[in-house]
């Protein structure tokens, strides 16, 4: 029998990476921090672990995690999910992504993906069955924007979801408070459902704010929001996240998820619900990385690199068309091997690989680390 995903190979950050350790390249390709995680998060998953945590938690996940969320949420986008019936948690944002569209897609469906878009989205929407449409987000003087004229125009009676990400990967675009109205204005008279992945809902920067979809309540009541740990606390191998919505799209999703993980590991969650007590390590996050990603633009900004807008997210892309007319795989492929750093082609994100001359780099790197990267790309 045909493959249920004839067009899906290994996803393009497996690749990366194996080229870049092959060739012992600075990896700046798969977006994953060389730094370690704060101390005091493992040592609260070690103590749940040493305090007896160790059995199948609520299928929902552990209470007192679900309650910490929903407060969080609360205090910073001012809307109240009900931790009982409004937040699951889940095995990473992946996990998540995919039981949304298995529990609300039916066979025939249509899914409005913009494009450049998180590579696992595609490939999840065909298994649920649902056939994607594509908008092309459009690159101009100002970087990346999203045409909401175009978003408009490709729905139909058969439109049941819309993805969205911001803050964005790969392009580090963020929606502004314009695009939350065109977005809803769009959606308002419709029966769309909104996935909102947020993962990155932590790194925006220059003091613009997130526009979680949770501090708008029209759009909230028809969203899935979907966010991960892996990101905010440096620990994208955990792969512990959570999704939330309105307890009737919740419900949903539940009858899924109880058959597809059943539940996420009990000590990371208890684990994790003591350490966001504290909301610190979060509110710090945008400082942190802001400086990282300055430190990387300002050591590429005599080179033939252009630099594109980076307004959140851990990646910088950049337009390379002054270096080389290589296809954007081929120069990630040449990048790491000749020069010694591995990059993401934005190509990948698209389906009908579409080339810009843009490659991504991650900047969730040590200083050293990025200054190697950065004598190596800036004397090309
Ligand atoms: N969505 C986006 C936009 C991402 O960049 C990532 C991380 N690569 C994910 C989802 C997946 O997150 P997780 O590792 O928590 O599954
Ligand atoms: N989200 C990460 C990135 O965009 C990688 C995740 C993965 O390796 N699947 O680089």
């Amino acid at each position: 029998p045909a493959s249920k995903l004839s067009e899906v190979g290994t996803t393009i950050f497996s690749v990366m990476s194996a080229l870049a350790a092959e060739k012992k390249a600075v990896n700046l390709g798969q977006g994953f921090p060389d730094f370690d995680c704060d101390p005091a998060l493992p040592a609260a998953v070690t103590q749940a672990m040493a305090a007896g945590h160790n059995q199948y938690p609520p299928m929902p996940g552990v209470a007192i995690f679900r309650e910490q969320i929903a407060a969080k949420i609360a205090a910073i986008y001012g809307y109240q999910y009900d931790p009982a019936s409004e937040i699951t948690i889940t095995a990473g944002a992946t996990q998540g992504i995919l039981t949304i569209l298995l529990a609300c897609v039916h066979a025939g469906d249509e899914v409005i993906v913009i494009e450049p878009a998180y590579d696992s989205y595609v490939p999840s929407i065909r298994l649920a069955g649902g056939v994607p449409v594509f908008v092309s987000m459009e690159l101009g003087e100002h970087g990346y924007s999203i045409p909401w004229d175009k978003v408009r125009a490709s729905i139909t009676g058969k439109t049941r979801l819309l993805m969205l990400n911001s803050p964005h990967n790969p392009t580090g675009f963020v929606l502004s408070a314009s695009d939350i109205a065109a977005l809803t204005d769009i959606v308002r008279d419709t029966r769309i459902l909104i996935a909102s992945d947020e993962v990155y809902e932590h790194m925006v920067y220059d003091g613009q704010r997130h526009e979680s979809l949770a501090r708008h309540p029209e759009l909230a009541q028809r969203s899935y929001i979907i966010s991960s740990f892996g990101k905010t606390y440096h620990v994208t191998g955990w792969k512990v996240g959570y999704v939330v919505a309105p307890a009737a799209l919740m419900a949903e999703f539940r009858k899924v998820h109880q058959f597809n993980v059943f539940t996420v590991n009990t000590p990371m969650q208890v684990g994790l619900a003591q350490y966001m007590q504290n909301p610190a390590p979060y509110l710090e996050l945008p400082a942190f990385y802001q400086r990282k990603r300055d430190l990387f633009r300002d050591g590429l900004q005599q080179s033939r690199f252009r630099l594109l807008p980076c307004a959140g997210t851990y990646f910088q892309s950049v337009d390379y068309s002054a270096i080389s007319d290589l296809p954007e795989l081929d120069f990630a492929r040449w990048l790491t091997s000749e020069i010694g750093v591995a990059a993401i082609p934005v190509s990948a994100f698209y389906q009908q690989a579409k080339e810009s001359g843009v490659v991504r780099f991650c900047f969730a790197k040590q200083d050293a680390t990025l200054e190697t990267a950065i004598a190596r790309l800036a004397a090309l």
